[in-house]
């Protein structure tokens, strides 16, 4: 059950414990010098950590070092805040930005004149930090005049960067939304503003010289925002919905009401406090992503992945009260929060990338059946138009036959035995082939009524027989009828006739005078019910075997002048009608059997 887990657990731990032994290696790799130690003539000014230092009665911190190395350009080096005053052997050092843009590195460059010499040329110093805040030792470090002038040129290079980073992604996500309302995208792109804003304030104050308590304001509220939008943004990635009482925490205000909750939280405790409790927060973040990879089909991956890092990299911040400059430079710089950015970024536009891919694909299949449907509607279209221009046609030439004999008929004002007979026979087959018309419209109705009633089928197929027996006779071909069982089809006893009369006409006009014989044979197999009609004539070439079951399909050279084209489609239909099926076996020149399957609804005993 919690196998689904495991991958993106062992992700985030392998994640989380990589950067952590990395992180904490390179921190172990930057020298430290503590107060009382001697700092060796080889020390060339690359930065080191300043640490041990001690508060006097007067509440400021007090650091002793000693060194053999070269004075001439020892700089303290301060990150985020610096105490107001520095003495060096009770010599005043000047505090100094060095053109960094956010004035947030503060360079104090010892002067030379301070450092009091001692035997074999061991110096020593007493720094003296006057109105220092703890805050201010954390990343304060010793190095050459030229490092901290290069770290302020790479931190001016970086600052803009990341910050507009920040900014990109916040107005990149507000743009997308505008086209696409999703939930996760807002958050996220609100997440980032605040970052920005937590970002850039400070350096707007310090930078224009404004005191300015609204800019203060935002710098705090921002931060705390950004805290509880990046959470829920978390939470939005596993699509997780409070239900009953806990549904307003959903809504704009419900969030509101927790950065406002969250901020007052974090401004009621210390610094190092606040930190752990982020990381705390943040940690069931992790679990919350853990279990969208294990189970939601939408598996932000590169966020867990993101967060993991950015926890580590928290950790530790935690983890050491004085970490390394580069650590606290990373920290000025917001290092620390980019990677779980940037990864919710991925998963975002990878989750935005994969709904417009199964879109366009939609998009495709979509076009592929409009274009079929159309290509069908055509053609039924060229159908029904032929339909249309065979049906005028037949009904012309009678008609035009019928004017003559009437113009005849009433020229010769008398009574003609054979004008009469031929209009009887053009009247007649108008009025078949209206018939069988009718006929095909009301089959292709769908909502046909037909009757529902036992039909026993030997009497139909006798009568039929039957009738045709005189047109048999007058070709001098036989007809017969033999049906082994008395079987009972279910359904409409005139449609059915209707069908069967078609087929078995069809097989005696068909056959060639003088031989062979029409045979009509019923017998029942598997619980259905066997007609076969077989005749001796012409046959039906294999190419139109297919065809002579649509509407209107006559083979070519058929000669028959009764003929409407629909008699087979109208059996076929019928047949279709009463979950039967038809099937043709013909040779060209030797005969044609038609198998009709109906199902057996039962057997008439004798
Ligand atoms: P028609 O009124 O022309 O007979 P049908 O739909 O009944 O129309 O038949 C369609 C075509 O199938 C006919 O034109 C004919 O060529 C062919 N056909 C039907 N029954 C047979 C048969 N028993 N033997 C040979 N050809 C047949």
């Amino acid at each position: 059950m919690y196998r689904k887990y495991f991958f993106p657990a062992v992700a985030f731990l392998v994640v989380f414990i990589s950067v952590l032994l990395l992180g904490s290696s390179l921190n172990a790799m930057v020298p430290v010098f503590r107060s009382g130690d001697t700092i060796g003539a080889d020390y060339r000014g690359s930065i080191a950590t300043l640490d041990g230092f001690r508060q006097d009665g007067d509440g400021n911190y007090c650091a002793d070092l000693k060194g053999r190395c070269e004075t001439d350009d020892l700089t303290l080096i301060f990150i985020s805040s610096a105490p107001d005053t520095i003495y060096v052997n009770g010599t005043k050092a000047v505090l100094d930005t060095y053109g960094s843009i956010s004035g947030r590195l503060l360079v104090a460059q010892i002067p030379a004149e301070a450092f009091s010499y001692g035997k074999a040329g061991v110096w020593s110093i007493r720094l003296e930090l006057h109105s220092a805040s703890a805050d201010s030792l954390s990343g304060l470090s010793l190095c050459s005049i030229d490092s901290a002038m290069t770290i302020v040129a790479v931190y001016n290079v970086l600052m803009p960067m990341i910050y507009g980073i920040l900014l990109t992604i916040s107005v990149y996500g507000f743009l997308l939304y505008l086209s696409k309302r999703d939930g996760t995208l807002l958050l996220f792109s609100l997440y980032t503003l605040c970052l920005f804003l937590w970002c850039f304030t400070p350096c707007l104050i310090s930078h224009f010289g404004v005191k300015s308590s609204v800019l203060s304001f935002v710098h705090i509220y921002s931060f705390d925002f950004a805290v509880i939008l990046g959470m829920v943004t978390c939470l939005s990635f596993c699509k997780l919905k409070m239900s009953g009482r806990r549904r307003w925490l959903d809504k704009w205000y419900g969030i509101l009401a927790l950065c406002l909750a969250f901020s007052l939280l974090e401004n009621c405790l210390s610094a190092r406090s606040g930190e752990v409790l982020l990381f705390l927060f943040y940690m069931a973040g992790c679990a919350v992503l853990v279990i969208t990879c294990g189970k939601s089909d939408r598996k932000p991956w590169v966020a867990l992945c993101g967060l993991s890092i950015t926890q580590a990299l928290r950790f530790i911040a935690i983890q050491y009260p004085h970490p390394s400059f580069y650590f606290d430079l990373m920290k000025l710089l917001r290092l620390l929060t980019l990677p779980y950015v940037i990864g919710c970024m991925i998963d975002i536009n990878t989750s935005f990338a994969r709904k417009f891919r199964e879109a366009e694909l939609l998009a495709c299949e979509l076009d592929k059946k409009v274009e079929e449907r159309t290509k069908q509607l055509t053609e039924q279209q060229q159908i029904k138009t032929n339909l249309m221009t065979n049906i005028f046609h037949d009904l012309r030439t009678p008609l035009l036959i019928m004017r003559g004999c009437m113009d005849k008929l009433k020229n010769e004002r008398r009574y003609d035995e054979e004008m009469v007979q031929i209009l009887d026979e053009r009247l007649a087959f108008i009025t078949d082939m209206t018939e069988d018309l009718f006929a095909t419209i009301k089959l292709e109705d769908k909502s046909l009524f037909m009757e529902t009633e036992p039909v026993p089928l030997e009497p139909i197929l006798r009568k039929i027989v039957d009738g045709c027996r005189i047109e048999a006779d007058k070709k001098n071909i036989g007809i017969e009828c033999r049906c082994k069982v008395k079987a009972v089809a279910w359904g409409d006893e005139t449609w059915l006739s209707r069908a069967f009369q078609n087929l078995i006409a069809n097989a005696v006009y068909y056959s060639k005078p003088d031989g062979g014989s029409v045979r009509v044979l019923m017998d029942t197999a598997d619980g259905r019910i066997l007609i076969e009609i077989s005749d001796h004539g012409v046959g039906i070439a294999p190419e139109d075997k297919d065809k002579i079951f649509d509407r209107y399909y006559r083979v070519s050279g058929t000669k028959k002048h009764k003929s409407s084209g629909l008699g087979l489609s109208i059996a076929a239909s019928v047949i279709a009608h009463h979950n039967g099926s038809i099937k043709v076996n013909s040779k060209v020149g030797e005969g044609t059997t038609f198998l009709v399957e109906l199902p057996l609804w039962s057997i008439e005993q004798e």
